[in-house]
C-alpha cells in the first residue's frame, strides 16, 4: 500500500511529489494526459512567466522541465505515470482504493491536483473546422508560426497572450474578439497596440475556406455594423477557453472548486485538494499560491502517517 497517491501532474502536483519525497513518503503521481506539466504544457508552453519568487522570468515548458527534473532527482522519487487517468476512487480498509484506465492502487492518503479536471479546449464550432490542420487550440511552439499571417481568436487573457507572444516571430497577427471589451490584464491589451496586433472587435467567425487541408481565409462579420471582413490567414489560433470533466471524486464541492479546510483536507477523510482544484475563501488561482498549499497539506500528512516523527520545515 502506498502512503500517498497524487493525481493530477500540472505544476502543483510536481511540486508536491517533491515534498513528500523529501519527506521520504512512499508513493506515485498519476497524469491523465501524454505529458505532464498541466495548463503551463497545453495551454501556455511558450508563455513568459515573470510572477515566481526569484525567477525573474521563465518560459512556461521549460519550467516544467526543471519541476519535473527536481521531483526526478530525489533518490526516493515519485514515480510518474503519465496516460494514466483516474476513473474512480473507493474507500477501502485503511485507505483508498483508487482505480485508473491501467491498473488500481491501494494508498492510505490521496493528494488530488487535478486543477479543473480533464479539459479539452472550446472549438469555433463551424461545420468544416475538423478538416483543416492549421487550426490550434494551443501554441505548441513559436517556430510554427514563424513568418506565418495567424489570426487569434479570443478576447481573454490566453488569446491576448498569444496574440502579443507570436507579434515577435509572425508576419502579421490579428486577434478577433466578439465583444467590445477585452477580459484581459490592462497592460497585456495596452501591448497588442504597441506590437501591432491587428484588432477587429466586435465580430463573430462567419466562415473558413481553405485548399489541401488547411485553412487560408477568415471571413468575419462586424456585430454592429453590416459588414463582412476577409482575412487571409496561414493559421488560426482558437482561445475560447476549456471545458473540464465533472470531478470524479465524491467530496464536496462548489462551483470555484472542492471545498478544503487550513489543512486542504476535503470532506472525505484522508483526501486532501490543493492547487485549482480547491477552493476556500481567499483562494488565488495561480502557481505561488498552490505551491504553498502543497507545503502545508504534505507537511500534515506526513504528521498523520509518522505521529512519532520529527517532521521536517525545510530541507
Ligand atoms: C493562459 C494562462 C496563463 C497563466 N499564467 C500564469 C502565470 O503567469 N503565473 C501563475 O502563477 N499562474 C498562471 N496561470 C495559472 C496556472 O497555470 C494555474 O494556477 C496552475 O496551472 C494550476 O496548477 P495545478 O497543478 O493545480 O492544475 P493544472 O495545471 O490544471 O494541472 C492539473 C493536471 O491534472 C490532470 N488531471 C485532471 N484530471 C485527472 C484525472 N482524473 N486523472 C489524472 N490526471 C488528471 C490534468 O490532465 C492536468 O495535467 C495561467 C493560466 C492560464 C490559463
Amino acid at each position: 500500500m502506498e502512503d500517498i497517491i497524487i493525481i493530477g501532474g500540472g505544476p502543483v502536483g510536481l511540486y508536491a511529489a517533491t515534498l513528500a519525497s523529501l519527506h521520504t513518503l512512499k508513493g506515485i503521481l498519476l497524469e491523465g494526459m501524454d505529458t505532464l506539466g498541466g495548463q503551463l504544457t497545453s495551454l501556455y508552453p511558450e508563455k513568459d512567466i515573470i510572477d515566481l519568487p526569484g525567477i525573474n522570468r521563465v518560459r512556461a515548458g521549460d519550467y516544467i522541465k526543471d519541476l519535473i527534473a527536481q521531483t526526478m532527482n530525489k533518490p526516493n522519487h515519485f514515480d510518474l505515470h503519465v496516460h494514466e487517468e483516474v476513473k474512480e476512487v473507493k474507500a477501502i480498509e485503511n485507505g483508498y482504493e483508487v482505480v485508473t484506465n491501467k491498473a488500481s492502487y491501494q494508498t492510505r492518503f490521496i493528494l488530488i491536483t487535478t486543477g479543473m479536471g480533464k479539459f479539452t479546449p472550446r472549438k469555433i464550432n463551424l461545420p468544416n473546422e475538423d478538416e483543416f490542420s492549421n487550426i490550434y487550440y494551443s501554441v505548441p511552439s513559436k517556430e510554427n508560426f514563424i513568418n506565418k499571417r495567424v489570426a487569434v481568436l479570443g478576447g481573454g487573457d490566453s488569446a491576448v497572450d498569444v496574440a502579443n507572444m507570436l507579434s515577435d516571430v509572425a508576419l502579421e497577427v490579428s486577434i478577433v474578439h466578439r465583444r467590445n471589451d477585452f477580459r484581459a490584464q490592462a497592460h497585456s491589451v495596452d501591448l497588442l497596440k504597441e506590437k501591432r496586433v491587428k484588432i477587429y472587435k466586435p465580430y463573430l467567425i462567419k466562415s473558413l475556406e481553405g485548399t489541401d487541408g488547411k485553412v487560408n481565409k477568415l471571413t468575419i462579420s462586424h456585430l454592429e455594423v453590416e459588414r463582412d471582413d476577409v482575412l487571409p490567414v496561414d493559421a488560426i489560433i482558437v482561445q475560447y477557453g476549456i471545458t473540464s470533466s465533472p470531478s470524479i471524486f465524491p467530496v464536496k464541492t462548489n462551483k470555484l472548486g472542492i471545498e478544503v479546510n487550513n489543512f486542504f483536507e476535503t470532506s472525505l477523510p484522508n483526501v486532501y485538494a490543493i492547487g485549482n482544484s480547491c477552493y476556500y475563501e481567499g483562494k488565488v488561482k495561480n502557481l505561488t499560491c498552490g505551491f504553498g498549499e502543497a507545503v502545508i497539506a504534505i507537511t500534515k500528512i506526513d504528521q498523520l502517517l509518522n505521529p512519532t516523527k520529527n517532521i521536517p520545515v525545510h530541507f
